[in-house]
């Protein structure tokens, strides 16, 4: 796939995903939730790190809309770990830290998102996309407003100053219609913050204007809003009771508690200042109804979450156990042939590395055919879980203790001295002198020959000298230990 064809079905996703989130600006909520389900499935294979993160951003952002908590921040932490990655540049890259800021927002994480929102205007005019540039100071001005209204008066001032530098700005760009109605929409209320009234009422008349048009209420919500404020500042409370009520009426119905919790509030102020007090109890009720709505939304999140992580755990554990039962033998509860391969050269590389002896000590149980034929296969199988805790019993937890296959087992061990061929004879005396009686009746008893390697070999390596070292011990009348020495080192494989 060429560059551009990546760049072609990312934004194909992106663009799917941003008409979505106009569906919810424009009451459409339902038709909203179902494209977002269809849209889930597809992942365009093999894009870029930036055109991933953009696209897991704007549908953690539509998840997060639609009041879908646990998968909104499953993808929003999905994106960001791709965000984090690496240095931000490029369009995608400031669209997907943009929509993180935006998220981040919506969490109440006001502080990192303002700091993702400023790295997306960097790299947005680093790039020198004029549309994403446009979205991205739309987002910075529109947070800045916020930050402003909601901190002490006498900060206000510089924060409205900066957010109308940076919207003014976005309104000489290039930018679709969507985006340019946000920067007017917040341009407005910059400038009745930097105390232009008068320029603020023009900007908000066509806010207004446009989302009436385009049937989009979060224009028209904020258009209402900012007239209101200008009327109230003016004195006219009853104009601005009407514009206010027009405003909390347009943000119930895109559902947009931020705005909701805000405009419910001043309405109720300028009720109480109209001695309107049922206006006043109306527009609390409404308030405190959208922050129920928004704590309802919050608490039912965090149940999905719950069950999600509890299930995540329960996966896990599958899993871990799954992988642990792939390298057990079943039968004796040892580490089986697959597990040793796995440990061993950790071991032998631990053991070169402190200058001690590795010791590999091959068991094989004498006549065990005779004996499955003898006692039958199930005192055959008691047998080697016997044998298995025999060996247990004379190896330190440190050692490793294996079942090879069949009736054979391997004990790999590091230590000075001949503490190989000590275990190995304190393996073979044990099993000699076990009581067999009540497994095995008057089946023959099972012995074992055992062959000892040491060296600083692979474990292959040890086991090819062991193994010739076990063929002598067979030969040599079993129930034996033996290790190879120079003269035995040619004899042939069993
Ligand atoms: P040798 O002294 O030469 O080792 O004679 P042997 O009869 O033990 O011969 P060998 O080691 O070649 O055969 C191992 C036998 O172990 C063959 C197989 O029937 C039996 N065996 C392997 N796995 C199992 C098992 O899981 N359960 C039982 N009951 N028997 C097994
Ligand atoms: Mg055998």
């Amino acid at each position: 796939m060429d560059h551009d064809e990546q760049w072609d079905s990312a934004g194909a996703v992106i663009r799917e995903d941003r008409e979505i989130r106009l569906l919810l600006n424009t009451d459409q909520a339902t038709e909203a939730g179902a494209r977002f389900d269809a849209s889930l499935a597809a992942m365009p294979a093999d894009i870029d790190r930036w055109s991933r993160a953009a696209v897991l951003m704007g549908r953690a952002v539509t998840a997060w809309r639609l009041r879908r908590i646990p998968l909104a921040l499953e993808l929003a932490a999905e994106g960001w770990t791709d965000i984090d990655a690496e240095h931000p540049s490029g369009s995608r890259a400031a669209l997907a830290m943009g929509l993180l800021g935006y998220l981040l927002t919506g969490i109440g994480h006001r502080r990192a998102a303002m700091t993702m929102m400023r790295l997306a205007v960097h790299a947005a005019r680093d790039a020198g996309d004029e549309a994403e540039l446009a979205i991205a100071l739309q987002r910075l001005a529109g947070t800045i407003n916020f930050e402003a209204l909601d901190g002490p008066a006498g900060e206000a001032g510089p924060m409205f100053a900066e957010s109308r530098e940076l919207l003014a700005e976005g309104l000489t760009l290039n930018s679709q219609e969507q985006t340019r109605r946000g920067l007017l929409g917040a341009y407005a209320a910059s400038l009745v913050g930097c105390g232009d009234l008068e320029a603020g009422e023009k900007a908000a008349k066509e806010t207004l204007e446009a989302g009436l048009s385009s049937g989009d209420r979060w224009s028209t919500a904020v258009g209402h809003w900012v007239l209101s404020s200008i009327r109230r500042q003016q004195g006219s409370l009853v104009e601005a009771r009407t514009f206010a009520s027009n405003a909390v009426r347009d943000a119930e119905l895109i559902n947009d508690v931020s705005l909701l919790t805000r405009f419910s509030a001043d309405l109720a102020e300028i009720c109480a200042e109209l001695t309107d007090f049922a206006g006043e109890a109306t527009a609390l009720r409404r308030n405190v109804a959208a922050r129920q709505a928004a704590m309802a939304t919050m608490q039912e999140g965090l149940g999905q979450a719950l069950e999600q992580r509890r299930l995540a755990i329960q996966a896990q554990r599958l899993a871990t156990a799954a992988q642990e039962a792939a390298v057990r033998d079943p039968l004796t509860g040892l580490t089986n042939r697959l597990g040793l391969e796995h440990a061993a050269p950790e071991v032998l590389a631990d053991a070169a590395a402190r200058g001690c002896t590795a010791w590999l000590v091959l068991i094989d149980i004498d006549w065990f055919k005779e004996i499955n034929d003898d006692a039958g296969h199930a005192a055959g199988d008691s047998a080697l879980r016997e044998i298995a805790e025999l060996l247990r019993n004379e190896c330190r937890p440190v050692d490793l203790a294996a079942r090879w296959a069949g009736d054979e087992f391997i004990i790999l061990l590091v230590g000075e001295n001949d503490l190989g061929l000590a275990v190995a004879e304190r393996v073979r005396a044990a099993v000699n002198r076990h009581d067999w009686r009540s497994r095995l009746g008057a089946a023959r008893r099972p012995t074992v020959s055992i062959g000892v390697a040491s060296g600083s070999g692979s474990l292959e390596h040890l086991f090819a000298a062991a193994d010739t070292a076990l063929y002598l011990a067979k030969r040599n009348g079993r129930n034996r230990v033996e290790r190879p020495d120079l003269d035995q080192a040619m004899s042939p494989p069993r």
